[in-house]
């Protein structure tokens, strides 16, 4: 069994969840989440999401960011979050087309083959 060590937020409301590579000791996992923005304090006593350590909005809804937890919604460059702003890459096959020669804003899938 793989146990993934979760760093959450101190703030009552705020839902944001930062799970760990299975691999990664306590410390490790704080520093990771340190690394993508968590606001850890007192060794790990206190610990806060990008958005709340910025004063923004707590995470209320779950969703797909890998940093926060939070929700996100889908832009050109990928799926970015609402609460800490991380973008998720797209992926691989996502918005390809068939040797587009111009650069159309809306990207009408044609059947080409
Ligand atoms: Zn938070
Ligand atoms: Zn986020």
């Amino acid at each position: 069994m793989t146990l993934h060590r979760a760093v959450c937020c101190d703030v009552d409301a705020c839902l944001a969840l930062y799970v760990a590579a299975p691999r990664l000791g306590p410390d490790a996992a704080l520093y990771a989440a340190q690394r993508a923005g968590w606001e850890v304090r007192a060794g790990g006593l206190s610990t806060r999401c990008p958005c709340c350590a910025r004063g923004g909005l707590p995470v209320l809804e779950r969703g797909d960011c890998p940093v926060c937890g939070g929700s996100t919604f889908t832009t050109a460059d990928g799926d970015r979050c609402h609460h800490c702003g991380h973008v998720l890459p797209a992926p691989p096959n996502w918005g390809e087309d068939t040797n587009q020669d111009q650069d159309d804003e809306a990207a009408v899938p044609t059947g080409t083959d």
